[in-house]
């Protein structure tokens, strides 16, 4: 058998389960291999019967004692009973609707049962136990077995025989590259063992053993193929621009960029001046005005007769930042074009023979703007904002658009250092850590739903005072199956216009249309409207310096870093703001979250925060963060396996760059597949 035999001529495994496999990514012996068990269950440990405990889950020695009782309860339902001893005491096995079992248990013979405790009057007892005759034991009772994600079709037996076979057929050949001398100074087990052991682990310390030495391959596998990436970006030449005095642009702003602005700018600027083409994060707090840097530079690529490319996650988005840069730079005779999917056939077709035709010097755009028919003349700059809802590839294929084009990327979720390397391990990185001057902070508080009148009460007055308040609420409409007590953004407004009749409230969702969205936000932008009800379709980005107040309802279900974007969207004008969390949800865990927001305004500190408190799958929102899908390391418990795996990786690769030696060449290759893979999933 090699790795790459398929899986379809394992014993036991045909065609329909070949197809199962299919499903569930599965292909060749090698996939097989890689297959990790999603959980394990623990039915290593034994116990006698007198040392039992209610609701523990256990393997027990014992005789069947009384004959196997077979009865129909009712249609459908047949039970079988019977009683087991050890030297220590007796207890009751139940199994229901199994009646073949009839013939594999037998009074006076001995087995091996596990099964969750219950206790039955003041007998303890199992229902539906797994058992292995004496002798047998280790096949479903007495280790640790591993539970495989499933799919209809195919069961964990099935999945457990064939990677036993694969294991035997061509165990000895699977490799995860890391390097020989890597693994000796990490003190890692063989792959062999690895593999091995988290398939069939026989016992507790070697299956965390093969963890270690998996976990530490997979992260030091991303390291390197981030370390790639770099690398090819690094050696990319870039348009070389003339340097420019920004004094020009900067003097036409209604306000003086902060020295961290400028700072950020000038880094830039010097990336684009070196021949080489830039990669630049640029890394600042909601608020702390990365548009304008965008702007600055959008400007010194069109003096250098470059076009710019401007991507944002929404539609939403790309309204005000097309508004914002275009207002920045249109003066300068820039200029700049829409583009997003909701756009009509005639206005595309004028965006792209502008583009095309180098008539326009900047599109702001979604994602559409990485679709085939998209020209640019001559692009010089990309930029991304609100990266980590962009993977890397998606990044590259707009840069690849333009012949040795700059990338810019811009993001406002600060991310805790570990984890910056590894979403951002391709980038250099500048942060803006200051926030324009007169910036208030914006109170918070966490309330419960009881303070909804007087809640009510408090938007009133700022209407009154002419101020503006944000609602965000977790779901779009109630339905059926949406837990009790959620607040829909449909309903809340319409129960607030009535609870407030005097004041103007829309409401906003991303299940309406475009243009409708657009249209409801257009009117709460100019002030028509003093309430917006609406879904996290606000999140980011969105400017209104008129909000004084953001309101979330239900603000158990958002993720810290989220609830600290959302408040960033008040308190950018003058006016003194505030931000109130509702919840009623009173469990501890809840409640210390929300303190969290009441006590610290620091997004770097809640971005840590959360991330203790929820791990990174949640810390990012499902696939939204581009990363390579990880299938056995979790960042959030596997942070220092992180950090060695990225210095051993710095090691290999300063001493070769592109993995070319003999003993690194397993290395390249894991990397590039996990680069394949990660483009794949997402184009
Ligand atoms: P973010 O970094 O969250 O994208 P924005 O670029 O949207 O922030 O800027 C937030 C607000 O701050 C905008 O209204 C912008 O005009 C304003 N702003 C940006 N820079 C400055 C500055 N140096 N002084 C005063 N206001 C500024
Ligand atoms: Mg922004």
């Amino acid at each position: 058998m090699e790795l790459t035999s398929s899986v379809q001529y394992l014993k036991g495994i045909g065609e329909a389960k070949a197809r199962a496999l299919a499903r569930l990514g599965v292909r060749d012996a090698e996939g097989l291999l890689n297959f990790f068990p999603r959980a394990y269950e623990d039915r290593s440990r034994f116990s006698t019967i007198a040392r039992l405990t209610e609701g523990e889950s256990v393997s027990v020695r014992a005789m069947i004692v009384t004959e196997p009782e077979f009865s129909f309860v009712r249609r459908g339902m047949e039970l079988l009973r019977f009683r087991i001893s050890d030297s220590t005491g007796t207890m009751l096995v139940t199994y229901f609707n199994q009646s073949w079992l009839r013939r594999r248990l037998r009074r006076g013979e001995s087995y091996t049962f596990f099964g969750r405790v219950q206790l039955v009057g003041r007998t303890f007892a199992f229902t539906n136990p797994a058992f292995d005759p004496e002798g047998e034991e280790g096949r479903q009772t007495g280790r640790i077995l591993p539970v495989y994600r499933l799919t209809s079709g195919i069961g964990q037996r099935d999945i457990s025989a064939a990677v036993r076979q694969a294991l035997d057929g061509c165990g000895m050949a699977v490799t995860d590259g890391v390097p020989e001398a890597v693994a000796a100074s990490r003190s890692l087990c063989t792959t062999r063992y690895a593999y091995e052991n988290i398939h069939f682990p026989a016992d507790a310390r070697a299956l965390a053993l093969a963890r270690g030495r998996l976990v530490f391959a997979e992260l030091f596998t991303l390291v390197c193929a981030m370390g790639l990436l770099r690398g090819e970006r690094g050696d990319k030449p870039g348009l070389r621009f003339a340097p420019a005095d920004f004094g020009e642009f900067m003097r036409s702003l209604p306000f003086a960029p902060t020295s961290a602005q400028l700072r950020a700018v000038e880094e830039c600027a010097a990336d684009m001046a070196s021949g080489r083409a830039m990669n630049r994060l640029i890394q600042g707090d909601v608020g702390s005005g990365k548009t304008l840097c965008a702007a600055a530079l959008i400007w010194y690529a069109a003096k250098n007769g470059c076009q710019s490319a401007f991507m944002a996650p929404t539609e939403l988005l790309c309204e005000q930042h097309f508004a914002t840069l275009s207002g920045f730079l249109e003066p300068f005779g820039i200029r700049t074009v829409k583009l997003t999917g909701s756009m009509g056939a005639k206005a595309k077709r004028e965006t792209l023979t502008a583009l095309a035709s180098g008539e326009a010097q900047l599109a702001v755009g979604t994602h559409a703007l990485i679709s085939e028919g998209v020209e640019f003349a001559r692009l010089g700059l990309v930029v991304t904002d609100e990266q980590h809802r962009f993977g890397v590839a998606q990044r590259g294929a707009l840069a690849d658009k333009g012949e040795r084009a700059h990338v810019l990327v811009m993001s406002a979720t600060p991310i805790p250092r570990t984890l910056a390397l590894i979403i951002y391990g391709d980038l250099d990185v500048s942060v803006i850590d200051e926030l324009p001057p007169g910036r208030q902070r914006v109170d918070t508080f966490a309330v419960t739903t009881r303070y909804r009148q007087r809640l009510n009460a408090f938007i009133e007055r700022l209407a009154g005072e002419g101020r503006q308040t944000f609602v965000v609420c977790p779901a779009i409409e109630a339905d059926a199956e949406s837990p009790a007590g959620l607040v829909s953004a449909e309903e809340h407004a319409r129960e607030l216009a009535r609870a407030l009749p005097r004041l103007r409230v829309e409401c906003v969702h991303g299940r309406m249309k475009a243009k409708e969205r657009d249209a409801v936000m257009a009117r709460f932008v100019s002030g028509e409207a003093d309430v917006l009800v609406s879904t996290t379709v606000i999140e980011v980005g969105v400017d209104v310096p008129n909000a004084a107040l953001m309101i979330v309802e239900n603000a158990e279900r958002f993720g810290l870093s989220q609830l600290h974007q959302l408040r960033g969207r008040v308190g950018r004008g003058s006016h003194k703001s505030w931000c109130v969390l509702v919840s009623d949800a009173a469990n501890e865990d809840s409640r210390s979250r929300l303190a969290v927001m009441t006590r610290t305004y620091n997004g770097f500190e809640i971005a840590e925060e959360d991330l203790r408190l929820r791990g990174p799958g949640d810390f990012f929102g499902a696939r939204q963060h581009g990363l390579p899908e990880l299938h056995i390391a979790d960042l959030g418990a596997d942070m220092d396996v992180l950090a060695a795996a990225r210095d051993s990786a710095a090691e290999v690769l300063a001493a070769d760059p592109e993995l070319k030696k003999p003993e690194n060449l397993p290395a390249r290759t894991a990397a590039e597949k996990l680069l394949s893979a990660t483009h794949n999933r997402l184009s």
